[in-house]
Parts: structure tokens; C-alpha cells; sequence
């Protein structure tokens, strides 16, 4: 059979077993596309059903979450948790809280997860887990319900050993600690290991906040210094106002660029002259309110709610938001109006299409997996920080962080030359994230 049918046949085989997953599939059509390359050069690679065992996950928890509600009524939320591959360590990957999760979404998420965290080059599995719970509207108590009830059945699965959970949409710092605390008093200890984005003064890591966010603008540095330019005056358009996107807009002008406009799920905003990053985060983080409110606060911002804000011309584009939320059509507008370099905070922001038209039009596009790989990077430094019962300071992890940024740059763009792809990013980080992985899974045989 040749790698063409032999790839065809492993991705059949998948839409039967996992359907009604969109997102799920398209994850691991992208990988799978790339690896044909692999599977022609090191046919060992497809051994052992080391493909089919890749795309499977080692275990899929789906639980109830009942919880009581402000008013005294029952809610019942569905939580999951998808233990992906632990070849190269614990599964490590974030909890999302977004009314539209559901399995499909995991599943992609910690498939994604598993290539992110080998391109890390430290030691953790991939995985992925949530809730469709909409922490949106709702108050600190009722948030701090759900996420007791959400543990109190997470907890048997996880540790510092197993799996270390973290952040992703609609999990920040006040839910880790509402999930740390439960946890704590179900085990009866202190693991501080078990999960990461903790508080600074219960086995936090300083930088952990800015992590993915400072890590998506590192990867863009050092993907326009290998084109000879700089974001020194560049313009960029960053979708999204959560935490990757509030401290890519913040590092991104730290570096000399001006941020020309931001979003969140009510509209986008345009800031011809820049964003004021300390404002917006006392809206997003502090008051908790939408972009709306920033608008009405700055001088020069102007509120859109027709239109997208790819609309907008700028040198780069950073999404920063949420699945597939940059389209074909999006990239058409985006290469129109000069962007030269995109590169992924969010988790497969651009559709295929997209993709597809950045790589026709010799834009320079790094895939979240490698562009926002930052944080789960500076979330494994949490737990070496946790095992040695050490602190490190600001600046020492951010150089950890910048260094984790630059050595993944250098491996995914030599990975996509080695293989004949030069400046294919996409291909140098699936290759070189798989590489570790399937070679690790060779070593420990068939589980
Ligand atoms: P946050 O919840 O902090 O922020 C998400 C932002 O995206 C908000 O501005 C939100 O707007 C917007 N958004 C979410 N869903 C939609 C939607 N359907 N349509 C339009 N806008 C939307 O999440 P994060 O910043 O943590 O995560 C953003 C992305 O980055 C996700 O893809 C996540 O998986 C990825 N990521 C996050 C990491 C982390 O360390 N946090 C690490 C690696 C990847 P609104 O508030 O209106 O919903």
C-alpha cells in the first residue's frame, strides 16, 4: 500500500470511530498530511499501529457536574477529561469552560497538546479536559460551586505524577483556585504539582500569566529576525481579549509595535494609535466586562460590530481567540491588505483555507502549536519549581521562556527544511513534535 492510501485509510478509519467531531478531525487531518513525508523517508514509523495508537486517546472521562445556583436551583453541567499520551511524561493541558465544549473539542485539544508539549522539549504527555459551563454572568460563589463539584470528581484522575491540568477560555486564576482549594481538601495535602497557574504565594510561577501570550511574540521575533525585519514599528492586529491576548498585545509593544485593534465574542475594536494595555486588563481581568467598556474609557478606540476585524490593515496578524475564527475569505482580505506573518495564540484559529492561502501567498505562518506553546512551557517550569520548593525570579523564567521560544522556532523551521518544506511551519512542528513522541512510544512497545 502506498503512504498515500496507507494515511487514507488510518483517517477513514478515524471519521467512523469518532464522528460527529468536526474539530477533532480536522486536527488530525492536518497532522496526518504532513506525516506522509515522515512515513515515505522512516516507514518504521507505522509499526507497531503507532498511528492508530496516536490518534486514540489512552482515556476519555465524561462526568456529571451538578451544582446549586444563586437562586437555590440545581444546574447539571457535563465535565470531561482527555487523557491523550503520556509517553513523554504526565498528560499536561488546560481545563476550558466555554458553553460550546464538548467532546469533539477536547479530543482536538489534546491531540493538538500532545505535539505542543514535545516541541517544548520538556517532559509532559498531552491532554485536554472542561466544561460546558458558561462562567459568563455568573457570580464568584456560583463559580466557586461548579468548580468544586467539577473537582470532586476530577480529583481521582489527576496528580503531579498523572495529569496537571491548568487554565484555557474561562479558566484564569480565580477558577485554579477554586479547583487548587477542593483539591487540597479532598487529597488531604498540599500537591502543589497537580495543577498549574496557581497564586504566587501558594506554588505559582511568576511569568505563568504572560506565558502564552509573551511566548506568541518571542515565536513572531524570531520568525521575522529569520526574514530580516522586526516588529520595531510593525502593525498588528491581535483578535481576542483573554489572557493570550492581552499580554501578546502588551509584549508585542514593548517590542515597538503598535496594536491596531483587539476583540471579543461582542465586536472588535480599532486603536489606530495603539492599545493602553493596563486599561484593558482593568476591564477584562478586574471589572470583568466587555470590550464595550474599554471603548468608552480610551481616547481614540473606536467600537465595530459589522465587519471583522481582519478587515484591518497591519504587517501582523496574531488570533488570539478561538477556534477557526480566521476563515479563507479573512486571509484573502488579510494578504490584500499587506500582512506578512500570522502566527496562531489561539489553538487552531485558521481554518485549512486559511492556511492553505497564507502558504500560496508566501505569508510566514506559525500554527498554535508551536506560537502558543509559551504557556504550557512556562507551566511545566511552574512544576520544576514546585518539585525543588523553589521560586524562580521574573526575569530568570522569562529568559527560560524566551529561550524554550527561540530553540522551538529554530526546530520547527529546520525540521520543514530537512524535509524539503522550507518555511512551512505547519509541517516542521507536526514532524518535529511527532518525532519525539512516536520514538518514544517505539521504546516503551505496544500500550
Ligand atoms: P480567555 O477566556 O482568557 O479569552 C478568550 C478570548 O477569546 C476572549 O476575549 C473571548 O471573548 C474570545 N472568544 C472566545 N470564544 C470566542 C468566540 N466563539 N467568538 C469570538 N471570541 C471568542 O482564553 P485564553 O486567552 O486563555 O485562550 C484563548 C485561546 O488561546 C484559546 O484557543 C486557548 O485554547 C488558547 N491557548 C490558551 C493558553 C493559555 O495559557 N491560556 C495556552 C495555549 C493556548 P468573550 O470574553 O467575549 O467570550
Amino acid at each position: 500500500m502506498s503512504v498515500e492510501e496507507q494515511v487514507s485509510t488510518y483517517y477513514d478509519m478515524l471519521l467512523k470511530r469518532n464522528a460527529g467531531e468536526p474539530e477533532f478531525h480536522q486536527a488530525v487531518s492536518e497532522v496526518l498530511d504532513s506525516l506522509k513525508v515522515v512515513l515515505d523517508k522512516d516507514p518504521h514509523y507505522a509499526d507497531y499501529g503507532l498511528i492508530q495508537r496516536l490518534c486514540e486517546p489512552e482515556r476519555q472521562l465524561i462526568f456529571r457536574v451538578p451544582w446549586v445556583d444563586d437562586a437555590g436551583l440545581v444546574q447539571v453541567n457535563r465535565g470531561f477529561r482527555v487523557q491523550f499520551n503520556s509517553a513523554l511524561g504526565p498528560y499536561k493541558g488546560g481545563l476550558r469552560f466555554h458553553p460550546s465544549v464538548n467532546l469533539g473539542i477536547v479530543k482536538f485539544l489534546g491531540f493538538e497538546q500532545i505535539f505542543k508539549n514535545s516541541l517544548t522539549g520538556l517532559p509532559i504527555g498531552g491532554g485536554k479536559g472542561g466544561s460546558d459551563f458558561d462562567p459568563k454572568g455568573k457570580s464568584d460563589a456560583e463559580v466557586m460551586r461548579f468548580c468544586q463539584s467539577f473537582m470532586t470528581e476530577l480529583h481521582r484522575h489527576i496528580g503531579q505524577y498523572r495529569d496537571v491540568p491548568a487554565g484555557d477560555i474561562g479558566v484564569g486564576g480565580r477558577e485554579i483556585g477554586y479547583l487548587f482549594g477542593q483539591y487540597r481538601r479532598l487529597s488531604n495535602q498540599h500537591e502543589s504539582g497537580v495543577l498549574t497557574g496557581k497564586g504566587l504565594t501558594w506554588g505559582g510561577s511568576l511569568v505563568r500569566t504572560e506565558a502564552t501570550g509573551f511566548g506568541v511574540v518571542y515565536l513572531t521575533q524570531e520568525m521575522m529576525k529569520a526574514a530580516g525585519d522586526s516588529l520595531d514599528g510593525a502593525k498588528v492586529i491581535v483578535s481576542g481579549s483573554g489572557n493570550v491576548a492581552v499580554y501578546a498585545m502588551q509584549k508585542a509593544q514593548e517590542l515597538g509595535a503598535t496594536v491596531v485593534g483587539f476583540s471579543d465574542s461582542s465586536g472588535w475594536v480599532e486603536t489606530p494609535n495603539g492599545v493602553d494595555v493596563e486599561l484593558l486588563r482593568d476591564v477584562k481581568e478586574i471589572r470583568r466586562e466587555r470590550v464595550t467598556a474599554y471603548v468608552e474609557d480610551a481616547d481614540g478606540a473606536t467600537m465595530h460590530t459589522e465587519g471583522s476585524i481582519w478587515d484591518l490593515k497591519a504587517d501582523v496578524a496574531l488570533p488570539c481567540a478561538t477556534q477557526n475564527e480566521l476563515n479563507g475569505e479573512h486571509a484573502a482580505t488579510l494578504a490584500a491588505n499587506g500582512v506578512r506573518y500570522v502566527a496562531e495564540g489561539a489553538n487552531m484559529p485558521s481554518t485549512p483555507e486559511a492556511v492553505e492561502l497564507f502558504h500560496n501567498k508566501g505569508i510566514l505562518f506559525a500554527p498554535g502549536k508551536a506560537a502558543n506553546a509559551g504557556g504550557v512551557a512556562t507551566s511545566a517550569l511552574e512544576m520544576q519549581q514546585n518539585a525543588s520548593r523553589d521560586s524562580w525570579t521574573f526575569e530568570y523564567t522569562d529568559q527560560r521562556l524566551h529561550q524554550i521560544m527561540s530553540n522551538i522556532f529554530g526546530t520547527m523551521s529546520s525540521t520543514a527544511a530537512e524535509y524539503g518544506h522550507e518555511n512551512n511551519f505547519v509541517m516542521g512542528a507536526n514532524i518535529a513534535g511527532f518525532r519525539k513522541v512516536a520514538d518514544a512510544m517505539l521504546a516503551q512497545g505496544v500500550v
